[in-house]
């Protein structure tokens, strides 16, 4: 259920393994009805992601569309620009890629295999495990039918509908906890002639403390803008209600995005505002029916660049189990959701706590002298100390081992930088120690 990202993913990978797979996808088809036309949405593809889709074989088509992002270009509220790396070495960029051009890729490709067929208008509005039948409806109005089923695999979203059945019918538990900010798309378009206005390989932040506005290249010059705002209080979408506020706001605290953006206002009224959340549930699966995975099991606000990448590595994490020959459906299901509930408990966590880095503390000099040092501990012990932000974005490290070293290395790092305000200072005799005694075992190589 559901032709996104994960669920086209997925049937590619079911597909070359030799199963025949249906998708029912609620939308229209949007090869051809280009229903988003004019909206440009992207996303950040990191190390995770690209490896499932290389897997699948697909990534010679994909990275030629990419654009690659070496770092984090604040903007202060005078409109001084910083590069923030995000790595060291030169392969440590993350790349923006469209959504809508990256899904339909998917899609031309699951269809391609010949073993791929995608129903679209067709929402899925329950299971009923008892005649093993999923309902589908395709319009507001429209009869549901059954149709039958072998195996259901849930990759239909935050709102899924099959977390739904799931839960319904084991008395699961569902955790949906809102952020509190939500968020707009607005746009930069390019100069004339196709030009950036802006540097092209950085993902552009304006960090204001209490919310952000946040740009990444799209490959015709123009820039996808978000805007993260707390829904209530002074600076709050609560309080953006017309034009003039709109305005205001960004003279006061984007200037120099706004003279940019010639369209901000109509962008603004015209674009939905997004709910922000945190959605946990339990368990994933039914017996040997069915299964959710990537936002339908666990979606993750955005602010680690890593929901996508994750239920990618959901998809690759299933296919792994699948090649472990005789095993039931439900052995596989049941192993799935204990190697990957950890992970995403750990994405999680880290993608909220990644809001405060993004919006306040990136702009602190502590936060990036600790950078320096991590890079420079890297150098030293490459195999012991990686950045927490490096494990989750250019390493496979599992997630919830990333966080669980983060934390030590966050101490170390502590320490060192409490005396010092340049790297200079940093006593790296006492890194040393600290890392022999606190990391002693190396990093998983990323294929354990
Ligand atoms: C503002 C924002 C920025 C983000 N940026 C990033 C980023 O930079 N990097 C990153 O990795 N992730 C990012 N994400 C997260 C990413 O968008 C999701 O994690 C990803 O889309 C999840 O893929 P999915 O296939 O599980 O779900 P989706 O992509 O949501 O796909 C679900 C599909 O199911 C269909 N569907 C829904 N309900 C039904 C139904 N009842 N019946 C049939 N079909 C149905 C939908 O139409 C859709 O096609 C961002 C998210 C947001 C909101």
């Amino acid at each position: 259920m559901g032709a996104g990202l994960a669920g086209t993913l997925l049937a590619i990978d079911l597909a070359r393994r030799g199963h025949r797979v249906t998708i029912h996808e609620r939308r229209p088809d949007p090869r051809k009805s280009r229903a988003s036309a004019g909206r440009s949405i992207n996303l950040a593809l990191a190390n995770r992601g690209i490896h499932a889709l290389e897997r699948a074989g697909l990534m010679e088509r994909i990275r030629p569309t990419l654009i690659p992002m070496a770092g984090r270009m604040l903007h202060d509220e005078e409109g001084r620009l910083q590069l923030v790396p995000y790595g060291h070495k030169p392969h440590e960029v993350i790349s923006s890629v469209s959504r809508s051009g990256l899904n339909e890729l998917l899609m031309d490709a699951a269809e391609a295999t010949g073993r791929v067929s995608i129903r679209f208008g067709q929402a899925c509005c329950g299971v009923d495990f008892t005649r093993r039948k999923v309902l589908l409806r395709s319009g507001e109005d429209a009869e549901i039918r059954n149709v039958p089923y072998e195996i259901v695999l849930g990759t239909d979203g935050s709102a899924s509908a099959v977390r739904a059945a799931i839960l319904e019918r084991t008395g699961g538990r569902l955790d949906e906890e809102p952020l509190g900010h939500g968020y707009k798309e607005l746009s930069i378009p390019s100069a004339p002639g196709g030009r950036f206005q802006m540097e092209e390989h950085a993902l552009h932040i304006w960090p204001r403390g209490d919310y952000m506005l946040i740009a990444l290249p799209n490959s015709d010059g123009s820039f996808t803008a978000t805007l993260f705002l707390p829904n209530r209080g002074p600076d709050s979408f609560e309080a953006l209600k017309d034009a003039s506020a709109v305005l205001r706001l960004f003279e006061r605290r984007f200037a120099d995005a706004l003279a940019l953006m010639p369209g901000l206002v109509e962008d603004f009224l015209e674009n939905p505002t997004g709910h922000l959340e945190t959605i946990r549930c339990r368990p994933w699966y039914f017996e040997d029916h069915a299964l959710v995975l990537g936002d339908a099991a666990h979606a993750i606000v955005p602010f680690h660049g890593q929901g996508m990448n994750t239920a990618f590595e959901d998809c690759d994490a299933l296919v792994d189990l699948l090649e472990k020959k005789d095993r039931s459906w439900e052995h596989i299901f049941s192993a799935f959701e204990s190697l990957r509930r950890p992970d995403a408990d750990a994405i999680a966590a880290m993608s909220l706590e990644n809001y405060m880095e993004m919006r306040s503390t990136v702009r602190e000099p502590a936060f990036q002298l600790k950078k320096e040092i991590s890079f420079r501990l890297e150098e030293r012990h490459p195999r012991r100390f990686i950045a927490r932000y490096s494990m989750v974005m250019f390493h496979r490290t599992p997630f919830a081992e990333a966080r669980r070293r983060g934390a030590i290395q966050r101490e170390i790092l502590d320490a060192l930088a409490a005396n010092a305000t340049s790297l200079d200072q940093v006593d790296f005799d006492l890194a040393d120690r600290l890392i022999g005694e606190r990391l002693p075992e190396e990093v998983p190589a990323a294929d354990a």
